[in-house]
């Protein structure tokens, strides 16, 4: 027998015959991501439906040393759930139960195959009164998914980004124990990872290569009964550093994004600025719009009313924001997050602008506020035909540029694929590259978990 079909074999064993494949009609489709990276090789995949199947998958591919890449919605548009060398993706979807929500302690306990649409569904059913940070990603990408690669929701701005609000984590090693991270792992409540060390950031932004989840308990936040947009606009993108200053110097906004595109040509040169703002009570409301108003008042242009169109489809949660430039044909579409100090969105507006336009390539630029003003968002989405390789690859010339541009402005890439990782590495602390190296070695001794993400 051939370690393929051993491998095949046992899978089969472990998860049955109809949750894992290695036809190649299955596999074409595991080895595509939706963003502007190239294709990679699947050699298997396998959907388990407990902890101690994902345990026994686990050491198969230690036995076999065969590498598995660990999978939610595989979404993210920079190929992080596509294996760099081959081997098992571990799809997770089947993993989809709500294990508890807490309306007290305000957290829910999700499988790791759970969706944010399921649990967004679920909070409006039975606890109206609770809602999730959900990000802009379609509803089939998965919770755990999102808070490991530091994901932001329509909260993000005003509570930080998603994975600041993970409580805790039930984790099978690179090795096959399974462990638990946070207050679960000393009490039967999930409800806080203070008091203890914080390993959570072994799990967190490592793209699954130190262990797979297989639980994670979230933070709840109160769901508002009153929301509305108010929407500004300037032909100064120079106010932009000072706009997000202000407006987190008071806990006004609940969400708040700028936008610019070159395309339709009746958004050429103005930056539009939307503001959500939420309330438990009318006079909250009323007092944090009034404050709003004569913040900018002078310095922005109100646009007021507002078509009803667009309100609501920027109160809808998610919003319905970033994608409305006059996409290309052929519907593809990528960006990085480049994660910047406030003090340099105006130079990253104008330089990451600037190179948009150069590779001529049809986007969207925008920004998000993070962690109650603490960094932006502040990068472009940028639109391709998947059936045109050259425009692909004018898209990957723009997003290395962008990225490229993020770092020299002392920022980082958010979500970065491969190529942006390369890039982060290569301006890396040489200590801190060593100690990544150490603490991936340690965890996985065998080099199983997607090896070649975050180097080798
Ligand atoms: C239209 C669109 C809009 C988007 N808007 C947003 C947005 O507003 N905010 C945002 O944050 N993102 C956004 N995204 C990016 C992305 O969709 C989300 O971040 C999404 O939540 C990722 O979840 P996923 O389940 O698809 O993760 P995946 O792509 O499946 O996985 C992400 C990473 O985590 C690893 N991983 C997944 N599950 C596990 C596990 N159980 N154990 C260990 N590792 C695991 C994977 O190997 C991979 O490295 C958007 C994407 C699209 C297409």
């Amino acid at each position: 027998m051939t370690t393929g079909d051993f491998v095949y074999d046992s899978l089969r064993r472990i998860v049955g015959q109809d949750f894992v494949s290695n036809a190649p009609e299955d596999l074409y489709i595991y080895s595509h991501d939706l963003g502007a990276q190239p294709p990679r090789k699947v050699d298997y995949v396998a959907m388990p439906r407990t902890v101690e199947q994902v345990q026994e998958i686990v050491r198969l591919a230690n036995e076999a040393r065969v590498p598995i890449t660990p999978m939610g919605g595989g979404l993210t548009l920079s190929a992080l759930a596509l294996p760099v060398k081959g081997g098992i993706i571990l799809d997770m979807k089947r993993m989809d139960r709500i294990i508890e929500v807490n309306g007290s302690s305000k957290y829910a306990v999700v499988e790791a195959g759970v969706t944010q649409g399921a649990l967004k569904s679920y909070l409006e059913k039975h606890h109206p009164e609770l809602q999730h940070s959900t990000p802009e990603s379609p509803p089939a990408a998965t919770v755990v998914g999102n808070v490991l690669i530091h994901g932001h929701g329509h909260l993000t701005p005003a509570h930080g980004t998603n994975s600041r609000m993970i409580n805790g984590l039930e984790v099978v090693l690179p090795t096959g124990e399974v462990c638990r991270i946070g207050s679960c792992a000393v009490s039967p409540y999930w409800f806080t990872r203070e008091c203890l060390p914080d390993l959570v950031g072994l799990f967190v932004g490592w793209y699954g290569i130190t262990g797979i989840i297989t639980k994670a308990s979230i933070q709840l936040f109160p769901k508002p009964k009153l929301r509305d947009l108010v929407l500004f606009s300037t032909d100064d993108p120079g106010l932009l550093s000072d706009v997000v200053f202000d407006l987190f110097q008071m806990e006004i906004a609940e969400n708040f994004f700028a936008i610019t595109q070159d395309k339709p040509a009746w958004m050429y040169g103005h930056t539009y600025i939307t503001v959500t703002i939420a309330g438990q009570s009318r006079d909250e409301f009323e007092c944090k719009k009034t404050q709003l108003l004569s913040m900018f008042n002078g310095r922005l242009d109100l646009i007021d009313p507002i078509p009803a169109s667009l309100r609501e489809r920027y109160l809808e949660v998610p919003p319905f924001a970033a994608t409305q430039a006059d996409f290309a044909k052929g519907g593809g579409f990528e960006y990085y997050g480049c994660i910047v100090p406030v003090e340099k969105v105006p130079e990253a507006w104008n330089r990451g602008l600037g190179i948009a336009r150069k590779h001529d390539v049809v986007f969207s630029y925008g920004l998000q506020a993070l962690d109650a003003g603490h960094s932006v968002m502040c990068g472009p989405v940028y639109s391709f035909n998947r059936a045109d390789e050259r425009d692909i690859e004018k898209v990957r010339h723009a997003l290395e540029e962008s990225s490229r541009l993020a770092l020299d402005l002392g920022g980082l890439i958010w979500k970065a694929g491969l190529p942006g990782q390369a890039l982060m590495m290569e301006r890396m602390d040489r200590n801190t590259l060593a100690l990544m190296r150490k603490v991936r070695k340690v965890l996985d001794p065998n080099g199983i978990m997607n090896p070649g993400n975050w180097g080798d």
